[in-house]
Order: structure tokens, then C-alpha cells, then sequence
């Protein structure tokens, strides 16, 4: 990894890439043009969007103001001109985790494989299975396939996407051993969950972290739970704009009695989904699906929260 540092401001590259050329004063004034830049041009919507550029960020560190990073397809890659400014032509063509930053710490751009790398339902070795869209016409433009896909490795998986999530931890929990790993994910699902914990911190709610027991699944490891009582076939989940969370205080990784009432039953749920519902309230363009979910042998209770542009509620609302 090369790293160009200047008066506390750094651009760290990953992979190799011909930023050893660039002046360490060339690279200050690139990465402050980067985060002005990002800032104020509109990016394209994404093809699983669902309306408005973007939802939800309205600055680079998005509503939560706490994002470290911009996922960019190929295409919203080359219209970055400062992406290549930065980090050369590699940044665009090939997939990887650059990093610039300031004195409030490093932010990533992240170039994503296009949807196109996925041959025969894999990419490589890691099984990715087949959209709803790619098997019959999407039922609007939230349910067409995603633009493409982060690539995930034992070396890029602990990158910081904000300040209380890493990438690893939206990955589909299967093929423990296959690397890359291939996710999808949205920034406005991670600035909302963000928002969440900030939320429940502001009702009094003790809330150490949300802990996401199912981000980004796979249309093929989807496949496996649908049926009655389980996923459905579109979940939103498939399109990285969807968690299944709980909030854990303490050792023990399991929703917290965050009502004090001595229990940890759907009671607690609601209190999370009860700050998710006050999220939107406060910005409609993270509007979703909530969903509250009772404790199995399994897991303990859980909501479910999406950014997929429409409101939604099931469980015990
Ligand atoms: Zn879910």
C-alpha cells in the first residue's frame, strides 16, 4: 500500500497504483478536490435506486454525517475525473478500496466489478446466483439487477464504510472459505443505520452498536430460506439495501433488554423500530420497510430495516 501524507492530510492507495508519482502537494490539493468535488456533483442514480440520486446523502459523509466511503460502479467511477486524478486509470478499470482523507480520518472510495463479471451465477469461485430481473421482468426499477458488485477480500474487509460499520459486516454469511467475496450495498442503508444508533442514543436508550445478523444476501443463498414463514423471493436484502439488526450492550451478542424491564422479548424490538420509524420521520428519503421479529431457538429479536423507497411495516407495529 502506498501512502502520501502532507500536513496531516493523506491519500492511501490500494492496490499498487502510479500515485508514487504524484507530489505530495498535488495529492493534498487532489484529495480536497475529491471530497469538494464528491460533494457537489450529483451522482448518477443507481440502477437498483429507488428515486432521487443517491437518498439521503446530501454531503459525501452522508445525513449521519458519519460515511467513510462512496461505492462506485464503473460508469459512476469514470465520471469522477478526480478519482483518476488521484489514483490513475487503474482506480476506474479495477475494482479495489481507495483511500483519502483529512484530520477527521480516512474516507474510501470503493470501485465496485461490474454486473457483467458475473458469468454463469458466479464471480470466480463465489457463488452469486441469479437476480430477480435476469429470470423475468422487474416489477419496478428498485427490483432491477445492481449495477454491480464490491469485491470483498481477506485484506479489505475490516475497511471502515462508516463510523460504526465495516464492509465485512454486510457480507452473506456462507462460502466462509471462498475469497473474494462479492457484496452489494448502498450508502443510504448505512447512513440510516447509523442514524438509528445515533437515534436511540438521543431517546435514552443505552445502544453500544447494532450488530447486523443479515445484510447483503446472494440471490442464491436467498433462494435456500424462501418459502412460508421464511425469505421472500424478492427480499430486499439481494439488493444491499437491507439489514436484519439488534443492538448489543456488553460481551454477550444478543439483542439487549433495552427497556430494562428484566426481559429481552419483541418489546425491545419495537424500541428499535420505533427509533427506525422516527429515522424517517425525519428524513423521508430514507423511507423503508421496518419489520419486528420475535426470538427463535436461533436468534433473539431483531428488525428488519430497508431504504427501498416506499414505506412499508410488518411485525408487531
Ligand atoms: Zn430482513
Amino acid at each position: 500500500m502506498g501512502v502520501l501524507a502532507c500536513a496531516g492530510l493523506v491519500a492511501f492507495v490500494r492496490p499498487s497504483s502510479p500515485a508514487t508519482a504524484m507530489s505530495r502537494a498535488s495529492a493534498r490539493s487532489a484529495t480536497t478536490a475529491a471530497l469538494r468535488a464528491a460533494r457537489v456533483t450529483p451522482a448518477a442514480p443507481a440502477a437498483h435506486g429507488a428515486g432521487a440520486p443517491f437518498p439521503g446523502l446530501d454531503s459525501l459523509r452522508g445525513a449521519s454525517r458519519k460515511l467513510r466511503a462512496r461505492f462506485l460502479s464503473p460508469g459512476r467511477a469514470a465520471g469522477l475525473t478526480v478519482l483518476r486524478e488521484l489514483f490513475g486509470d487503474s482506480a476506474v478499470s479495477r475494482a479495489g478500496v481507495y483511500a483519502a482523507g483529512d484530520s477527521s480520518g480516512a474516507f474510501h472510495f470503493i470501485t465496485m466489478r461490474p454486473f457483467a463479471d458475473k458469468v454463469k451465477g458466479r464471480i470466480g469461485s463465489y457463488r452469486i446466483g441469479f437476480f430477480p430481473a435476469e429470470q423475468h421482468a422487474a416489477r419496478s426499477k428498485a427490483y432491477g439487477n445492481p449495477e454491480g458488485f464490491l469485491e470483498v477480500t481477506s485484506s479489505n474487509a475490516d475497511t471502515p464504510i462508516s463510523d460504526h460499520f465495516r464492509l465485512r459486516d454486510f457480507l452473506t454469511k456462507d462460502q466462509v472459505n471462498v475469497w473474494p467475496k462479492y457484496l452489494v450495498l448502498r450508502e443510504p442503508l448505512v447512513d440510516k443505520l447509523e442514524l438509528v444508533l445515533n437515534e436511540l442514543r438521543t431517546m435514552g436508550v443505552e445502544a453500544g452498536r447494532l450488530q447486523v445478523m443479515s445484510g447483503f444476501r446472494t440471490p442464491q443463498y436467498n433462494q435456500q430460506g424462501v418459502g412460508a414463514g421464511g425469505r421472500v423471493q424478492d427480499s430486499r436484502h439481494q439488493y444491499g439495501d437491507a439489514a436484519d439488526v439488534y443492538v448489543v450492550n456488553g460481551a454477550r451478542d444478543w439483542m439487549s433488554d433495552l427497556n430494562r424491564d428484566g426481559l429481552v422479548n419483541t418489546r425491545d424490538a419495537q424500541i428499535l423500530a420505533d427509533a427506525a420509524a422516527r429515522v424517517e420521520g425525519k428524513h423521508p428519503d430514507l423511507v423503508g420497510g421496518i419489520g419486528v421479529y420475535k426470538a427463535t431457538s436461533a436468534h433473539g429479536p431483531f428488525v428488519h430495516i430497508d431504504v427501498r423507497g416506499t414505506r412499508a411495516r410488518w411485525g408487531a407495529f
